[in-house]
């Protein structure tokens, strides 16, 4: 099959063009360059993706030095696994030296040698990722299909390249789901069979690993279809015991998403994943997931604001309290509680959510107008004294008892007699 013409309907005419100009170098040092993996699923099922992973029968990093030089590309070489990165403006390739892995014993990284196109793709997870498209003139656009990854296209199926391959890697379990979600394929039965054997074998996996899965089932469009699926597979207790995929966690992911600002998505869906979680089953979490520091707090404060909702749930509150109740949490673990009560009217927990909603959208940014050194001028010296002006300015300006910047001079000079 030519899939010449696809590729030059599919890919940006300024990507098209670096590419066959890679291709270009690359023969005349002898050799081929390949389009692998996800793009070629992708260009065959007609998604869009243009994060193109280039395979070279041959030394990869090299090649990429030399297409650096000869362009605006930004080089970023790992010389141990034979990869590059080359950023240009608006792109980035990747370049992998074609390679045969071997693995010693489940879950460890593999040994790396270099190999052919072929031992390239038999290494990879399913079928449908282990396809490749020639860049090379003789032979442009010519699809490598050794392991009837189209077939499997065709039939909606994931299917693994042999037996050990989960056992060998059982990130891949994770990954598997990920694929039968977002296409809404189904698993080959001999595959299928396989994953539920191996489901023991995540035990190998480093923390590193398995967050990093997670991160990426995070990038989906709707990662509680994963996360459900991996709940009723079985796979989540493997993970940690108190981990669930039900609809609480569907229904709020869902309303994380809508969030204006989802910038720190991947971080709040963690926050929520956790939340009726014990101390200690979080404690195992973030310890078997290896969380880094800042997320880990932000994990823990979701767990210690939930004990502490009741106090939010007063009507009589006065923005400062709010505040002071609110201001030692990460924003994050502000945010998951929230989205965890309810907002509807009549609900019980209506008021905690609208405390905790102000607090987010307005008090957590409420400044006063005056600093240090203007309230120098005003004859009040550094030190405890100003301190505590500062203090009641704040909570003045919080409570909405001083709005301009000539009531808080007011304040400040009236505070200064009384100190
Ligand atoms: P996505 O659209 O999810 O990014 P992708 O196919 O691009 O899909 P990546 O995670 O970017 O997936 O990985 C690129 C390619 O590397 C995959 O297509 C697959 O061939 C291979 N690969 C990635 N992880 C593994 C793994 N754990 N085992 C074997 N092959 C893998
Ligand atoms: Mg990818």
């Amino acid at each position: 099959m030519n899939l010449a013409r696809q590729i030059e309907q599919y890919l940006p005419q300024q990507l098209l063009e670096l590419v066959k100009d890679i291709s270009g170098q690359a023969a005349k040092r002898g050799q081929r360059v390949y389009l692998v993996g996800g793009v070629v699923r992708d260009l065959l099922l007609g998604y869009p993706n243009f994060d193109l992973d280039l395979v070279v029968e041959g030394d990869a990093v090299k090649l990429a030095q030399q297409v650096a030089e000869t362009s605006q590309a930004k080089l970023l070489a790992h010389h141990r696994f034979g990869t590059a990165k080359l950023r240009y403006k608006n792109f980035t390739l990747d370049l992998a030296t074609a390679r045969r892995e071997t693995y010693a014993k489940p879950g460890a990284l593999p040994a790396v040698t270099p190999g052919t196109l072929k031992d390239d793709l038999i290494r990879r997870d399913f079928s449908i990722n282990a396809m490749a498209i020639s860049l090379a003139a003789n032979d442009y656009g010519e699809l490598v299909n050794h392991y009837q990854g189209r077939n499997d296209l065709e039939h909606r199926l994931i299917r693994i390249l042999h037996p050990g391959s989960f056992s060998d890697d059982a990130t891949r379990i994770l990954r598997g789901v990920c694929y039968e979600q977002r296409f809404g394929f189904e698993f080959e039965t001999h595959t299928a069979q396989l994953l539920k054997r191996d489901i023991p074998m995540l035990d190998t996996i480093s923390g590193d690993r398995i967050r990093h899965e997670l991160e990426h089932i995070f990038e989906e469009d709707r990662p509680e279809l994963v996360i459900k699926r991996l709940g009723d597979l079985g796979v989540l207790p493997r993970i940690n015991p108190f981990l669930k995929g039900d609809g609480w966690i569907a229904e709020k992911f869902d309303k994380a998403r809508r969030l204006k600002k989802p910038t720190q998505l991947a971080s709040l869906y963690f926050c929520l994943l956790i939340y009726s979680f014990s101390e200690r089953g979080v404690e195992q979490f973030l310890a078997r997931l290896n969380i880094p520091a800042k997320l880990s707090r932000a994990m823990r404060d979701t767990l210690r604001l939930k004990t502490k909702l009741p106090l939010l749930d007063r009507p009589s509150l006065k923005p400062s309290e709010i505040y002071h109740l609110l201001r030692e949490y990460e924003p994050l673990a502000i945010q998951a509680n929230a989205l965890a009560s309810d907002e509807k009217e009549g609900t019980p927990s209506l008021i905690v959510h609208r405390h905790l909603q102000l607090f987010l959208t307005k008090l957590r940014y409420v400044r006063t107008s005056l600093d240090g050194e203007e309230l120098k001028r005003l004859g009040i010296s550094a030190g405890p004294e100003m301190g505590q002006v500062l203090q009641i300015l704040h909570k003045a300006k919080l409570d909405g008892e001083v709005r301009t910047r000539a009531d808080e001079k007011k304040l400040a000079l009236s505070l200064s007699l009384k100190l």
